[in-house]
């Protein structure tokens, strides 16, 4: 594990919105003056996968170049989080609430981005257009590169953490999706294995973000 690089700036943190129950929903921020390349990170989208926590605290430790912009999301659905459910307080899906795709179900929103959550995720994105969106989710241990994604940056994923590639990932409703399809972002999705935190392989997930993150290039 690579201990933290200190020369670089210190996290800033700020509220991307809030959540149906009031909560912040929070982004943390290492930005250098000269930024190359912006990564961002978002974790906690569904709250009964409690990897989260120790995934963005083990992501905001990791050695990176001088001239990357890290923003990482620790927990887009907190009240999920609180109650330990996958959905959030209106019980919906967040990864099937976004407006690509939109599917009507019954835990996909009354609407395409109906939930304040997702709005809050959109809008951080909208605004930033950054080079490279990582959403992490559990426990099916793959990581997938969306089409506009280099394949690349998931081998070097899969190799550091020692997951299998999954090759042409669709999800309709997704936040992966609907930054690879409408915002036109290099979009992954990761799924890390196990349905609770487990250390090693938090650790192997956390080494192959510092791998991927000296090999991502403005997009
Ligand atoms: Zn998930």
């Amino acid at each position: 594990m690579a201990t933290p690089n200190h020369r670089l700036p210190t996290w800033t943190v700020a509220t991307i919105g809030t959540s149906v129950e009031g909560r912040p929903i929070e982004r943390l921020d290492s930005r250098p003056d000269r930024v190359r390349c912006h990564v961002v990170v978002v974790c906690g989208v569904h709250g009964d996968e409690r990897a989260a926590a120790d995934l963005a605290d083990g992501f905001g430790r990791i050695d990176r170049p001088d001239d990357l912009h890290l923003t990482i999301v620790p927990l887009l659905n907190p009240d999920g989080w609180s109650a330990e459910t996958r959905n959030n307080a209106r019980d919906v899906d967040l990864n099937r609430n976004f407006p690509w795709g939109w599917p009507r179900r019954p835990d996909s929103g009354a609407g395409p981005a109906s939930e304040p959550e997702t709005r809050a995720a959109m809008l951080l994105l909208e605004t930033t257009l950054p080079d490279l969106v990582v959403w992490v989710h559990q426990p099916l241990n793959y990581v997938a590169a969306l089409r506009g994604c280099p394949d690349r940056y998931a081998d070097i994923w899969s190799e550091v953490a020692g997951v299998p590639v999954r090759r042409n990932l669709v999800q309709v409703g997704g936040g992966e999706s609907w930054v690879d399809r409408r915002l036109g972002v290099p979009s992954m999705l990761v799924e890390v294995g196990g349905t609770l935190a487990d250390a090693a392989g938090v650790d192997a997930h956390v080494a192959a973000l510092e791998a991927l993150v000296s090999a991502v290039r403005p997009a």
